[in-house]
Order: C-alpha cells, then structure tokens, then sequence
C-alpha cells in the first residue's frame, strides 16, 4: 500500500493569506501545506481521501489514469471544493455519510439534476453507516470521530487508517484502530483548538491505538518551522509534507 499526501495543511492552507510569520516566509517547501487530502494505493486501486479546493493543483504533474472511490471525512469546504475538478476521471463512486452526500448535491445540483448537463462531472454518491463497506472492491472501516460537535468519519484501510478534523473519539472507536502500522491523524498546532487536536493530544491519541508508525497532518502556520518541530518528536513520529510517500508492506 502507498499512502500519498497530497496536502497536509489546515482549512486555510499555509502560507496564510496576509500572513508575515517565519513558517508563511519559509523557503522550505517542507512548510508550503495545501489543503488536507492523501491518495491511497491499495490492490491495483487509488482511493482519493477528501477532494478539497487544491484538488487540481495537487495532480498536476500527477498521472493518476484513475480514481477509483473518493472517501469523504465530512463536508467542510477544504474538503469537498475540488470536487467538480474530478470530471477528467470520469465516472467516480464517491461515498460518504448521508449529511455528507447531501452537502454534494446542494454544492453541485447540475451534477445530479435528472437531465445530465453535458460536460459535468459523472458523480455517483454513495450513503455509507460506521459498517465496513467496499470501495472499489477495497474493505474500508469508518471510525467516527467529533469535529468540536459535529460527527465525521476517519477511514481505516487494511493496516492504515486516516482521521482528521477530529477532536474527539469515543472510546468503543479504539478496538478499530487495533494492530495499525499507520496512523495519519489530525495535529493543527501545538495549542489547544476547540476543533481539532493540538501535537499533544495527538500524539497521546496515537499513543492509546499502538499504531507503530504516526504522521500528523492538517497542520496550520502556528505549529512552526518543519525544520524545528520535526527533530523533537520520536524516531516513529513524523509531521507530513506535501507530496510525502508513505509505503506499506513493499
Ligand atoms: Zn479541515
Ligand atoms: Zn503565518
Ligand atoms: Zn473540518
């Protein structure tokens, strides 16, 4: 399995806009994030996880013959802006939870009135439960998370599992998160934020699964300079960049 991250900053994305601090002036590319998504190679499929306004940038450059299930966390525009940019992957299964795929439909009404406008994106959604469900042939677990109030799903995926915009889980989550050799999960800075853990909630977080192998990701400007935050953290934790490779099992 190969875990591509194709944006690891928060809504905002890093550079902020206006923004003079030393991570939004950084040369390292290390701390230019855009906006949170991974590809997910698994069983000769790419799942898309999230497909937010950087969608297109993100596979520029990227030859990816095609999309086989887009995974959606929650409806929040950084993660569902792009997806009219999925039109060159023609038909694409897009699942997510009902609340979700109703957000798709409102964003996107000429995608899914009953004469097809010619040119649209060919979008089938898919109303998904916290059951393991197939994407593409591929078994995905849902885990629900809480973003503040408002119940998302993360995704496990064999011996990965993806989880952002959380802040919270319920303790009958964690058996699902059993035995992981990855765990990508949300850090957005190293203060508290009513919506998304900090780098230390995080990491007890990850702590509590055993997952072998953490990756923070939808990190904003105030987490600091990769080059600075990056050799304090143990030797199997690591902030994600954009475009970083994670290879299972290969
Ligand atoms: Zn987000
Ligand atoms: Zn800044
Ligand atoms: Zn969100």
């Amino acid at each position: 399995m190969r875990i591509t991250i194709l944006g690891s900053g928060t809504s905002t994305g890093v550079p902020y806009l206006n923004c003079t601090c030393e991570v939004c002036r950084s040369a390292d590319p290390r701390d230019a994030r855009l906006r949170c998504s991974a590809l997910v190679e698994v069983q000769g499929k790419t799942l898309l996880i999230d497909c937010g306004p950087d969608f297109r940038q993100q596979m520029l450059h990227r030859p990816t013959p095609a999309i086989d299930a887009v995974l959606l966390t929650h409806e929040h525009y950084d993660h569902v802006a792009g997806i009219d940019d999925l039109r060159p992957y023609g038909d694409v299964d897009i699942y997510g939870e009902e609340r979700v795929c109703q957000a798709v439909r409102r964003n996107l009404p000429y995608c899914f009135a009953e004469t097809h406008y010619p040119g649209t994106p060919h979008l089938h959604l898919h109303t998904i439960g916290l059951t393991p469900f197939e994407a593409a042939g591929v078994n995905v677990q849902p885990i629900r998370c809480y973003h503040a109030q408002l119940p998302i799903v993360g995704y496990r995926v064999g011996p990965m599992a993806y989880l952002t915009d959380i802040s919270r889980i319920d303790d009958d989550q964690f058996p699902l998160l059993e035995n992981l050799e990855v765990l990508i999960v949300d850090a957005l800075r190293q203060t508290p934020h009513f919506s998304h853990f900090m780098l230390s909630e995080a990491q007890d977080f990850a702590k509590r699964t055993g997952a072998k192998r953490v990756y923070f990701t939808h990190i904003c400007h105030q987490m600091g300079i990769y080059a600075d935050v990056e050799p304090s953290l143990p030797d199997n934790q690591q902030l994600c960049y954009d475009g970083m490779e994670i290879v299972i099992g290969e």
